[in-house]
């Protein structure tokens, strides 16, 4: 079975989407990557879906890639006596320690490190940023705030400061917990939520240990403005644009989109566009043309993969909302306009042998009209580069290890097959070609060409290139 399209399709499972039926309808509609949101799901829960994704793709014989998504700092309120309270433009409230119920004045904050951390002149959004409040004065356990833009406050909505960075690590206690989790019951991407600096990345790998990859979600402002650093400690980026459309205008985030993908191609690192893209097929089996069109536009940056949340999780119509992304992808990688403007973000290679080598594979692959590029990967690290170039033939991956084929569900372009190492060069090249063929890629008489780290074995080291007939005695087999 092989995908007709580049980018990827990440789907978000919960109660629409809980059963081994519908996560296997998920899967042939189009699903590569499914994500646990670790916000809404327990951790037996966890391990029941990881169950069911592991024998569904034993039962497809594709490799299927599982992110884990941790909550992260998600600041709350407190409650109020009455469930909610109402304050309006130009009225004093105040946020502080008094775990007492709240009331039109004041509210429990239960966060002592945002009643520290804040200054006078900064910004508090409660609930989705529908409530603005500006710090007017601090005193200790105290946060005196103006209201800029009033509402209705209810119990435990969240809370965002996107002027504070706040002095603790993207990791809570609850987060090092469903880490832990996660990591024993075996997954391939790690999202972390609500990341500020570097330092938020480095923690978390030095607990995964290489047990899985690590994903750094922006969603701050602080985030945005560290990208740089951020990308080189993070293996993958997510651009999570519901937070970040709370923390900073929406009117921003398009144009931070464009940023983010395109650092993220240039070091050939993937990057998820997620948050709303088919929002309204949580209700409706149509999306609108708005959403269609959105969805076009991060397939047009040559993002790796797209994200389904609530339309997968929640919604009514799980497999139409993959069915229907699987479509928009599929046709407009054959739009006539797709090619160049694919090309015009391509990155230089940087001066790597694995670089060099996988900009060399693109080249020849396009220039000769070849049928694949083939990567005999261990670790995967080949393909990884190999899809940097976003090369037009398609890019199938082969790994005798399957935690790779898992990881590179995730990547631009890659169709991952887990086969059992091979003995020689020879034996190799034969077995590329025979798996082109047999999945589809290949037809017997045309050419592939083999990118590969010789001798086989040695991380690393990509310093092969061939070019091979698949031979009717292949095809055969
Ligand atoms: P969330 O992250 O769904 O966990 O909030 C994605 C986003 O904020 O866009
Ligand atoms: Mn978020």
């Amino acid at each position: 079975m092989r995908r007709q399209r580049r980018t990827k399709i990440v789907a978000t499972l919960g109660p629409a989407s809980g059963d081994r039926n519908v996560i296997t309808r998920l899967f042939e509609a189009g699903a590569d990557v499914f994500r646990i949101n670790m916000s809404h799901t327990s951790h037996d829960r966890m391990r029941e879906l990881i169950d069911m994704i592991r024998s569904i793709e034993h039962e497809q014989g594709r490799p299927i890639g599982i992110l884990v998504d941790l909550q992260g700092p998600k600041l709350r309120l407190g409650t109020f006596g009455g469930g909610f309270t109402m304050v309006k433009k130009g009225d004093t409230f105040v946020l502080d320690s008094n775990k007492e119920a709240g009331d039109a004045g004041r509210v429990y904050l239960p966060h002592p490190e945002i009643l520290e951390a804040t200054q006078p002149g900064q910004t508090l959004l409660l609930d989705d940023g529908k409530v603005r409040l500006i710090c007017i004065d601090k005193a200790p356990g105290q946060l005196t705030t103006r209201v800029e833009v009033g509402g209705k406050l209810s119990d435990r909505k969240g809370v965002s400061l996107p002027e504070t960075t706040l002095p603790f690590s993207a990791l809570t206690e609850k987060d090092r917990s469903d880490l832990d989790a996660a990591l024993n019951a075996g997954i391939d991407w790690l999202a972390l939520s609500f990341i500020q600096r570097p330092d938020d990345i480095a923690e978390a790998k030095k607990i995964a240990r290489g047990r899985a990859a690590i994903m750094a979600k922006i969603e701050k402002p602080q985030a945005v403005t560290r990208l740089e650093e951020i990308l080189e400690v993070t293996d993958s980026l997510m651009v999570a644009r519901g937070d970040l459309g709370v923390e900073m205008p929406l009117e921003k985030v398009p144009g931070i989109q464009k940023q983010i993908t395109r650092a993220a191609r240039r070091a050939g690192k993937p990057v998820i566009v997620a948050t709303q893209m088919l929002e309204s097929m949580i209700t409706s089996p149509v999306p609108t043309r708005a959403e269609v069109s959105d969805v076009s536009i991060a397939v047009f940056e040559g993002a790796d993969a797209i994200m389904l949340s609530a339309e997968s999780a929640a919604g009514q119509y799980p497999v139409e909302a993959v069915a229907t992304m699987n479509r928009i992808a599929e046709e407009v990688e054959r739009d006539p306009t797709y090619r160049s403007v694919i090309q015009a973000q391509r990155a230089e290679p940087e001066a790597t042998g694995a670089d060099a080598i996988a900009a060399a594979a693109r080249q020849i692959a396009e220039t000769l009209d070849l049928s694949t590029v083939i990567c005999w990967t261990f670790s995967g690290s080949t393909a990884f580069r190999v899809a940097r170039e976003r090369p037009m033939p398609p890019v199938v991956a082969i790994s005798p290890n399957i935690a790779t084929g898992r990881r590179l569900s995730l990547v631009w372009g890659v169709h991952c097959v887990v086969a059992e190492d091979a003995h020689d060069q020879d034996d190799m090249v034969e077995r590329a070609c025979r798996i082109a063929f047999s999945d589809g890629f290949a037809k017997a008489g045309r050419r592939v060409i083999i990118v590969a780290g010789v001798p086989l074995g040695t991380p690393g080291a990509t310093n092969m290139l061939r070019i091979a007939f698949v031979g009717a005695d292949q095809a055969d087999h």
